[in-house]
């Protein structure tokens, strides 16, 4: 895939040419509560999934031979050419704070009716807006803040709300820079118009952090750079128990293919050394990892593999 800097019509582009294909029926989706709890420590997490996006199979690796992404998409029974990607948030409580991790894609893009369904699921799993005292936006892909743009979410949130983002990704959104991505046609178009619109919508609320801040105790948003100038993963330990929210750092391909680089990634190269270092920490002490896009509920291990890692689903617990 190109790099695609031109004027696109729409995101609409893509979601017509990459509609969901996966070969299981499914039933309506809300018969699946998609939310699941767990403990850290004394630290609430509650992962809660927006959906999942349908995007072309080339965004796992841009830079790898085509033959080769669709050896690893059979190897793994996935259809040739679509990336179901999940799309997941976190909730987190500790020290009397509610912290939203992530918001979702939001409705501003109806051609893709299986994302966006944040808001819905949080009033499913009882959380009210008004509870969420703190947001963490691991970075401002629309993906991961375009929940907090979608209508009528801001007014049913508190006016106290504190939004903690990286100062160095406030400031990327200012002026982005596209010209090392391989973004399906639209949607540099998209991220840029949602980050801006991100930017003014919640300056009064965002708190910028250089590279680390304790959000409440335990929870801590630590900057690594590479997905984005200002991409942040979220740290919780309690009582020796350890998870990371790791954001776009880690995706599914990336545990047996770390230095695939993958299309939404501003700086590519920075972005597989990021993903090294993290992998090898969390095999090292034998932290839970959640991720983004890894398939829900995604709470999971990793272990190392030779050169390479090996990503060990957690047993579901109920
Ligand atoms: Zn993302």
């Amino acid at each position: 895939m190109s790099l695609d800097n031109t004027p696109h019509p729409s995101v609409k582009h893509c979601a017509d040419t990459v509609d969901a294909r996966y070969i299981h029926g499914r039933p309506d989706h809300e018969l699946v509560p998609s939310r699941y709890a767990l403990k850290v420590g004394e630290i609430d997490v509650m992962v809660i999934s927006d959906g999942v996006l349908s995007l072309p199979g080339a965004m796992l690796g841009h830079n790898v031979d085509p033959a080769v992404r669709g050896a690893w998409l059979e190897d793994m029974f996935l259809p040739p050419d679509v990336l179901e990607w999940a799309l997941n948030a976190v909730v987190v409580r500790s020290g009397g704070r509610t912290i939203l991790i992530d918001a979702g894609i939001g409705e501003e893009y109806p051609d893709m009716p299986r994302v966006g369904l944040l808001a819905m699921r949080l009033e499913a799993a009882g959380i009210d807006p008004t509870s969420v005292t703190d947001v963490v936006l691991t970075h401002m892909h629309m993906d991961h803040c375009g929940g907090l743009l979608a209508d009528g979410v801001k007014e049913r949130l508190r006016p106290d709300l504190r939004v903690h983002v990286a100062a160095a990704e406030a400031e990327f959104w200012e002026s982005p820079d596209f010209s090392r991505v391989s973004m399906p046609p639209g949607f540099p178009d998209a991220l840029r118009r949602t980050g801006k619109r991100f930017l003014k919508e919640y300056h009064s609320q965002l708190r910028t952090f250089e590279n680390e801040y304790e959000v409440a105790p335990g929870v801590v948003v630590q900057r690594t750079g590479g997905h984005t100038p200002g991409h942040s993963v979220v740290r919780l330990a309690s009582r020796g128990d350890r998870l990371t929210f790791a954001g776009d750092a880690v995706f599914a391909v990336g545990f047996e293919h770390p230095d695939w680089y993958n299309g939404f990634e501003h700086d590519p190269e920075e972005a597989a050394r990021v993903r090294v270092r993290l992998l090898r920490e969390l095999a090292a002490n034998r932290e839970a990892l959640v991720a983004t896009h890894l398939s829900f509920p995604s709470v999971c291990h990793v272990a190392v593999d030779g050169d390479v890692f090996r990503w060990v689903p957690g047993p579901w617990e109920y």
